[in-house]
C-alpha cells in the first residue's frame, strides 16, 4: 500500500494536506502515514453519497452479486489482509484468518438477504370495520449512511455496517478507526473491484475528534451506525438528533461456571474467550463467576491454560496473544492488575507487560470495587469471584451499567431456563461463554452498551424506511 494511504471520495483516491501515522503494534514503529480528510472533503463525500442515493441504488439482484464478488475479493486477498491487520491490530494469525472468514459469511448473508427484503402482511381482519382492507409494508433505503467503526474488528465489524447497509440500498461513508484504517482502504479496493458504484462507498480517514466530529455536522447523513465506547456513543447520539443511529458500545462481559458444569469445556472456552485478540473483544469474558465449590478447581484449570498461551509478536506461528492496541492501553491494563492486588487479588498468571505485550492473566479474590471488576478492561484479564447462589450471580452481573453479552455454564436445565429469564444482556449464551457470536446472529446489547441490532436481517430492517400501503374497498 503506498504511503501516505489515501481517503476514497467519489471512486477517486484522493491525497489531502494533513496526515497521521499508523503504528506496527508490536513494534511500535510506524509502518504507514494515511491522509486525514479535510473539512471540505468530508462535505464533499457525504453530498455525493446524497446525490447517489437519491438517484436509487442498483436493484437488489446486483447489489447481492456486489457482495457475492466482494466474498471471492475478500478471499482473494487473504494474505495482504493477513498482513495489514498483524500490522496495524497486532493480530496473530488466528485472530487475523478467524476475522476474515467472518467477513467473507457476513457478505454472503448481505447477499442472501439483499434479494428478500420484504415488508409485512398487516392483519386488518383484526380491527372492527376494517376486514375488507388490505394492507402490507414496504422497505426503502433511508438515503446515506455513516458508519464509524473501532479499532478491535478491523475487517468485519466494517462490514457489518457497509455490507448490510448497500444490501438494503444505502449510500456508506465510512469513518474506520484512526488505529486500523489500512484494512478498511483494502476493502474499499475490494468492494469496488466487485462493481459497488463509486458514489455509494466513501471512505474518510482521520481521527474522531476531527473527522469524526464533521461527520456529526452533516445534515444529509440519514443514519449513523456506530460501534466503540459508550462515551462516544453519547456524543453521536446527542448530534444524531431525530435522525436514527444503531448504537454498539462498551460492556463488561460475564461469564458463570456453575457447580455442574463441565469444567474444562469451560476452561477451554473462556480461555479462548478471554484471552484471543488479547482480550480486545466486546464479549471477552471479563467477570468470571464460579460456584464456590469448584471455585479453586477451576481457576487453576483456567490458569494452567493462560500460561500455556503465548504472548508476544503476532507474526510468530506460536504466539496466541499479540499486542494491546497501544503502548497506554498495556500500562492501563498493568496498573489495574497492580491495584487489584493491591486490594487483596491474588494473580494466578500474567499481569507484568512487555511494551505493548500483556500476557495472560488471571485474577482470584477480586475486591468488588476493583476496576478490573467494576470498569471495562479491553485486555487479556480475567477477574475471577465465587458465588454460592445463581441469583446472587446474576443479580451482581446485572448490576454492571452495560449489558452486552453473558454466557452460563451449567448442566441443569432449570438454571439454564433461570439464567435466560434473568440475566439482563442482549444475549445470553447457555453452555458458552460470553463470547461466541456467529454472524447471523441479531447482536446488540442493552442500558449502556446500546441499541439497535447488528446482523445481516437486523441491520437491514434498521437501516430501511417502512411505508404502510392500505388499500380500501
Ligand atoms: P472509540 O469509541 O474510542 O472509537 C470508535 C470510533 O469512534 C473511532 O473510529 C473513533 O475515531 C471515533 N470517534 C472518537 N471520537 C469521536 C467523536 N467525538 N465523534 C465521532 N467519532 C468519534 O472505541 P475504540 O477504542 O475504537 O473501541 C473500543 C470500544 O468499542 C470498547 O468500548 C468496546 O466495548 C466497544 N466495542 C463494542 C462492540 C459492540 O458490539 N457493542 C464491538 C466492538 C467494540
Amino acid at each position: 500500500m503506498k504511503s501516505p494511504l489515501q481517503c476514497l471520495i467519489g471512486g477517486q483516491w484522493l491525497g489531502c494536506a494533513d496526515s497521521f501515522p499508523v503504528l506496527d503494534k508490536f513494534s511500535r514503529r510506524e509502518a504507514c502515514r494515511v491522509a486525514s480528510a479535510s473539512r471540505t472533503q468530508v462535505a464533499q463525500a457525504v453530498a455525493l453519497a446524497r446525490r447517489a442515493a437519491d438517484a436509487g441504488p442498483p436493484p437488489p439482484v446486483e447489489r447481492a452479486r456486489v457482495l457475492r464478488d466482494a466474498a471471492r475479493g475478500v478471499a482473494g486477498r487473504r494474505q495482504a489482509f493477513v498482513d495489514l491487520m498483524a500490522t496495524e491490530a497486532g493480530f496473530t494469525r488466528a485472530d487475523a484468518h478467524g476475522e476474515i472468514d467472518r467477513a467473507i459469511v457476513t457478505l454472503g448473508l448481505c447477499a442472501d438477504e439483499a434479494t428478500r427484503l420484504t415488508g409485512d402482511v398487516v392483519p386488518f381482519a383484526a380491527s372492527p370495520g376494517s376486514h375488507e382492507r388490505i394492507g402490507f409494508t414496504l422497505r426503502f433505503p433511508v438515503g446515506v449512511v455513516c458508519a464509524i467503526t473501532p479499532f478491535n474488528a478491523p475487517l468485519n465489524t466494517v462490514l457489518h455496517k457497509i455490507a448490510p447497509a448497500y444490501a438494503a440500498g444505502n449510500a456508506v461513508v465510512l469513518k474506520p478507526s484512526a488505529f486500523t484504517p489500512l484494512t478498511a482502504a483494502l476493502l474499499g479496493e475490494v468492494l469496488l473491484e466487485a462493481g459497488m458504484p463509486p458514489d455509494f462507498l466513501a471512505i474518510v480517514q482521520g481521527d474522531g475528534d476531527t473527522v469524526g466530529r464533521w461527520l456529526l455536522e452533516e445534515n444529509d447523513i440519514a443514519f449513523y451506525t456506530f460501534t466503540g465506547s459508550t462515551r462516544v456513543g453519547r456524543i453521536i447520539q446527542q448530534a444524531a438528533g431525530l435522525r436514527r443511529t444503531q448504537m454498539e458500545l462498551g460492556s463488561i462481559a460475564s461469564t458463570l461456571v456453575c457447580a455442574t458444569a463441565d469444567l474444562d469445556r469451560a476452561a477451554e472456552r473462556i480461555a479462548n474467550a478471554s484471552f484471543r485478540k488479547a482480550g480486545q473483544v466486546c464479549t471477552s469474558v471479563q467477570r468470571l463467576y464460579v460456584h464456590r465449590s469448584v471455585a479453586a478447581d477451576f481457576a487453576a484449570r483456567l490458569a494452567a491454560r493462560a500460561e500455556r498461551m503465548r504472548a508476544g509478536d503476532p507474526r510468530d506461528p506460536a504466539v496466541t496473544v499479540g499486542p494491546l492496541i497501544s503502548e497506554a492501553a498495556a500500562v492501563r491494563a498493568e496498573q489495574w492488575v497492580a491495584e487489584a492486588a493491591a486490594g487483596g487479588a491474588r494473580v494466578l498468571c500474567g499481569g507484568r507487560r512487555d511494551g505493548a505485550v500483556v500476557p495472560p492473566t488471571v485474577l482470584t479474590d477480586v475486591p468488588a470495587q476493583a476496576k478490573t471488576w467494576c470498569q471495562e478492561a479491553f485486555a487479556p484479564i480475567v477477574a475471577l469471584r465465587p458465588f454460592d447462589t445463581l441469583e446472587e450471580a446474576i443479580g451482581d452481573a446485572n448490576a454492571t451499567p452495560y449489558g452486552l453479552s453473558a454466557g452460563v455454564f451449567t448442566t441443569d436445565v432449570r438454571e439454564c431456563l433461570y439464567a435466560a429469564r434473568h440475566l439482563r444482556f442482549g444475549t445470553v449464551q447457555l453452555n458458552e461463554s460470553s463470547s461466541a457470536r456467529a454472524d447471523v446472529m441479531p447482536f446488540g446489547g442493552v442500558k449502556d452498551s446500546g441499541f439497535g441490532k447488528e446482523g445481516p436481517w437486523h441491520a437491514m430492517r434498521e437501516m430501511t424506511e417502512e411505508r404502510l400501503v392500505v388499500f380500501n374497498p
